[in-house]
């Protein structure tokens, strides 16, 4: 049977699917690109409809191939986008925006982030994201890898009280959030989105890992995207490069992990205990 969506709602209400879809590294391969295109309907012929990416990605070849690739499928998806810190100005978020939009084959985004804090103060980044909220070209506006600092900050900027989330480095091997980010979050009412969800792979061969999937019959991938999707308030957005990841990583929204397999987690990648910088990749 296929698994239900979880979703997440949004501060203005609406709900996005809890899983999405990652392209960071997309569009390099040109051999890949047609698995990467399968992977993406894929996804979406699941429900994984919530699609992430950056102006950043591949230097907008991962924004072109999506606007391929979404072609006729538009209307389906949440998609997500980002402006780099360097471009994010207040003249500079509006142009950069433009281009994304040009590059997706869309009028508008449905989430736009600034990708990390550079030099241009918060509140020229968002008066550019209320313009664009006003001309219809995003619907909502985010940040990412802002830590609780940055974000207290964001939230005292004339018009910061309106982003809608934060997304960061969240997996089992960097719990750091735990201590104060997620906690601020969730008082703001905004949901996390948790970007690289399996550590890129890397954690795929954890011992702790390897034996809580055995005893459910599960692959290390699907637990640790439903460690994270047990949680209210968090969106996953794994990237996998084929229609068979996909289709594993979806599977992750039907497992219960119990509580011996929490403990156990909790083992072998404790919470944190105090405040740690925020980390990033
Ligand atoms: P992920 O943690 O999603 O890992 C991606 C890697 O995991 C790929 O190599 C993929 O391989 C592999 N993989 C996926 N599914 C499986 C599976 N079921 N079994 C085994 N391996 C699997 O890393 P990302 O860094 O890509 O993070 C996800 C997304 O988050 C990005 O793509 C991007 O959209 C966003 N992001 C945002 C950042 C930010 O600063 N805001 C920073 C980093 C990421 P394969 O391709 O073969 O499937």
């Amino acid at each position: 049977m296929t698994p239900a969506i979880s979703t997440v709602s949004l501060p203005s209400g609406e709900v996005v699917p809890a899983l999405g879809q990652g392209t960071w590294g997309w569009a390099e391969d040109p051999h890949r690109r047609g698995d990467e295109i399968a992977a993406l309907h894929a996804g979406l012929d699941l429900g994984l409809t919530l699609v992430d990416t950056a102006e950043m990605y591949a230097d907008g070849a991962a924004e072109d191939l999506l606007g391929e690739a979404l072609e006729g499928r538009r209307d389906e998806v949440f998609l997500v986008s980002k402006v780099l810190p360097g471009n994010a100005t207040r003249r500079g978020t509006v142009e950069a925006c433009e281009r994304s939009l040009r590059r997706l084959r869309t009028d508008r985004l449905d989430l736009y982030l600034l990708h990390w804090r550079g030099r241009s103060p918060l509140g020229d980044t968002v008066a550019a994201f209320d313009d664009l909220v006003h001309d219809g070209k995003i619907r909502y506006w985010g940040v990412s890898n802002l830590d609780a600092e940055d974000l207290a900050e964001l939230a005292a900027v004339p018009g910061g009280d309106a982003v809608a989330t934060d997304q960061v480095l969240y997996n089992l091997t960097r719990r750091g959030v735990e201590h104060d980010l997620l906690p601020q979050c969730r008082d703001l009412g905004i949901p996390v989105m948790a970007y690289s969800p399996i550590e890129q792979g890397r954690m795929l061969d954890h011992p702790a890992l390897r034996d809580v999937a055995e005893s459910q019959e599960a692959t290390p991938a699907q637990v640790a995207l439903a460690w994270l999707l047990r949680q209210d308030g968090i969106v996953a957005i794994p990237r996998a490069g084929s229609a068979g990841h996909v289709r594993e990583n979806h599977a992750a929204l039907d497992l219960r992990l119990t509580e011996d397999n929490l403990a156990a987690l909790d083992r072998a990648f404790p919470a944190p205990t105090g405040p740690q910088p925020l980390e990033v990749l």
